[in-house]
């Protein structure tokens, strides 16, 4: 027998066409010949297409070739050739592609962020994979018990890296959850259910590890605790792993070679916060929206993404050539080389292009009439606490507290927000941050268990917290105590009325009653609504005669104004933000504003939006809170404009009859009176 241990150094790995010739060239010889992943998960006859593609091997694996038979060393040196020429693949380039000029996919959706990408597809899907059930023979149980053992140390060490890395780039509070992976793993029962299951079952360890798995999940699914029962989620993705690591699939979130594009269909926020960001350059899904939470994460991440592709997900594979143009809102697949290059000249550059200033202003803003405006910062992640003072913002206007947890239902422990909350503080600085209740529930809450059937309807924000009032405790405790070593307030996400308002601020009083009797520091704060419901808008007076400021979440309140979910692609052309209802809440919540004496932060997506902020600065808004690499742009603007000639542009708009005539009244205002600072794309799109 001759052996010869070979790296697969091609880009695709051993795919479909590499495989094909693989066996031409093995099957010239008489001598078996057999390929085994030295990682020992898989063995495959190379004389085989569906057996060597079993093998899994992407660029980079390990591989063992044997040969046995008369002419073993011919056979062994032909096929190690066909390795180190990387199957013989490269001469064809041309005939390629041109049949990728042909193949060019384009496809519309929604861009949300800035830049246009290049880079190769990597497909990441939410959900399960099947397995199946397969019968083994006495002298193979052992290898199962070993791939087994192989596969609980493989996700060890993908999981330690990914901890590592989490911890680096976004806090001890999204890493910490990768410990609680650990365990499972090296939990002793795990490993002795499933190799006890191989040998009594006399079945694979893929089966095995899914059954004992599924009989683990049972017995979370029925705890009557919480946050125990959340445990299940986390059992869920050890053994997701597990399997992957054993059926050759490779991690869910696998090591990136190169500049990836995230394609899924839908895309969790807290699946983005996991993925290594180093050499994560765009995402492109299938759903959402302008303010969906994903959307607002990857711009806050300076990530280019395209959303609302609809069925793009399927028609790529991992590996293909893709470029995202977030400007157009366009992705093209197996781009042809003419158009990356037309690319090149017209953008003069591929990459995204949200990278701070080099001189950068801070501190308010003063319109040609001498109106002084706050520059605020929506900030989701400690990744972007940076950012805050990169691009000179008045502090933080709000924080989304709820991307603290790393998933959904599984909540930080006081210490921990206590110490985000400190960090954020700090990085806030003499303007101060204002930390948002939790908004879980609705979007944000969808991998929990049981779906609601109208989530953003449902047991969401406030009403989450009120429910769930330990949580709600934990975490206002933890604002209070890291108040008294910042500038720190507190708002309360989606009131329908003053009564949300006085439920939880009973609650905020309890705890300070609490912590003085416990004589733990901590300092009083200020305590604000998110105006963001149509209820809210139509008692803002109520309302404000209770709380210190409002908040005007705009994104939620298009949503809820015009009743258009504002993450499904299909009723997206209904979510006009220029709409004259959304004009009129706004306006509404200003002057109930202003007869109270109390301030308002507008912090929806309107507020980044230069020609937006403008007619918001037109309505009566001084202070603006939005993703900090729009600070820069919103300020040059603001800096040209003259108030008094904004507030005769909104009047008319909140005359208007329609989104479209309110539109087509910005593009026709902004055009006469401001053509420099707007150029057309600057403006609402005009029909087609
Ligand atoms: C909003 O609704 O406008 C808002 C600022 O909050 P979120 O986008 O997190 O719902
Ligand atoms: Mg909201």
């Amino acid at each position: 027998m001759a052996e010869r241990r070979v790296k697969v150094t091609s880009r695709l790995g051993l795919h479909a066409r590499a495989a094909a010739n693989l066996v031409r060239v093995a099957s010239q010889f008489k001598s078996s010949l057999t390929l085994q992943r030295l990682d020992g998960s898989a063995e495959a006859d190379a004389k085989s297409i569906l057996s060597i593609l079993t093998l899994a091997a992407s660029r980079g694996t390990d591989l063992r070739i044997s040969a046995s038979g008369d002419d073993e060393q011919d056979a062994l040196d032909a096929v190690v050739g066909l390795f180190s020429r990387d199957f013989d693949e490269f001469e064809k380039a041309d005939g390629r592609q041109i049949s990728r000029a042909i193949n060019e996919l384009r496809c519309k959706g929604l861009g949300v962020s800035e830049g246009v990408v290049i880079g190769r597809v990597l497909r990441l899907q939410e959900g399960t994979r099947e397995v199946y059930r397969a019968e083994i023979g006495e002298a193979e149980l052992e290898r199962e018990r070993r791939r087994f053992r192989a596969a609980v140390r493989l996700s060890r060490r993908q999981l330690e890296a990914i901890k590592d890395r989490a911890e680096r780039e976004l806090g001890r509070g999204h890493a910490y959850i990768f410990d609680a992976h650990l365990l499972f793993l090296q939990d002793a029962k795990l490993t002795r259910d499933v190799e006890d299951y191989i040998d009594r079952e006399r079945c694979n360890a893929e089966w095995a590890a899914k059954v004992v798995g599924d009989r683990l999940l049972s017995i979370y699914t029925q705890i009557n605790d919480d946050y125990l029962r959340e445990r299940g989620s986390d059992i869920e993705d050890v053994i997701q792993r597990l399997l992957a690591n054993l059926t050759g699939e490779g991690p869910k979130y696998p090591n990136l070679l190169e500049d990836a594009v995230i394609v899924s269909t839908d895309l969790l926020p807290s699946t983005v916060a996991e993925l290594n960001l180093d050499h994560v350059k765009a995402i492109a899904t299938d759903a959402g929206g302008w303010t969906s939470h994903m959307a607002i994460i990857a711009r806050g991440l300076g990530l280019t993404a395209v959303v609302g592709l609809r069925d793009f997900y399927h028609r790529t594979r991992t590996g293909d050539r893709i470029l995202v143009d977030a400007r157009r809102g366009e992705v093209i697949l197996h781009p042809a080389s003419e158009t990356v290059e037309q690319y090149q000249f017209t953008t003069g550059s591929i990459g995204p292009t949200v990278a701070p200033p080099d001189v950068v202003e801070c501190g308010p803003v003063t319109t040609v009439d001498g109106v002084e405006m706050s520059l605020r910062a929506n900030v989701e992640l400690p990744t972007e606490f940076r950012a805050v003072h990169d691009f000179g913002a008045c502090g933080v206007g709000l924080f989304r507290s709820e991307f603290l947890l790393s998933r959904p239902g599984l909540m930080s422990s006081e210490q921990q927000q206590y110490e985000a909350y400190k960090s954020l503080a700090e990085a806030a600085g003499e303007y101060g941050a204002i930390v948002r209740l939790f908004d879980v529930g609705g979007e944000v809450g969808s991998e929990v268990k049981e779906r609601e059937r109208n989530p953003a309807l449902g047991l969401r924000a406030v009403r989450f917290n009120l429910r769930h009032k330990q949580i709600m405790r934990t975490q206002v405790r933890a604002i209070l105590r890291a108040a008294a070593a910042g500038k720190l307030s507190l708002v309360i996400p989606m009131v329908a009325d003053v009564a949300d308002v006085r439920m939880s601020k009973r609650v905020i009083d309890e705890e300070i009653e609490n912590l003085a009797a416990e004589n733990v520091p901590f300092s009083a704060v200020q305590i604000g609504a998110m105006i963001e419901i149509p209820s809210a808008v139509l008692t803002a007076e109520k309302i404000a005669s209770e709380v210190d400021f409002f908040e005007l979440g705009t994104n939620d309140l298009v949503q809820y104004t015009l009743a258009v979910d504002r993450g499904n692609d299909k009723v997206s052309e209904w979510f006009r933000t220029l709409h004259p209802a959304v004009l009129y809440g706004i306006d509404r919540t200003l002057r109930a504003a202003r007869e109270a004496d109390i301030p308002v932060i507008v912090c929806g997506e309107m507020a980044s939006t230069p020609a937006y902020a403008v007619l918001l600065a037109g309505m009566g808004t001084i202070d603006l809170s939005m993703i900090p690499a729009m600070i820069p742009r919103v300020r040059a603007v603001l800096t040209q404009i003259d108030t008094n000639e904004a507030r005769e542009i909104a009047t008319k708009c909140l005359a208007a009859g329609t989104a479209e005539e309110v539109e087509e009244l910005v593009r026709n205002e902004f055009k006469a009176r401001w053509p420099e600072l707007f150029p057309p794309h600057a403006l609402p799109k005009a029909p087609e």
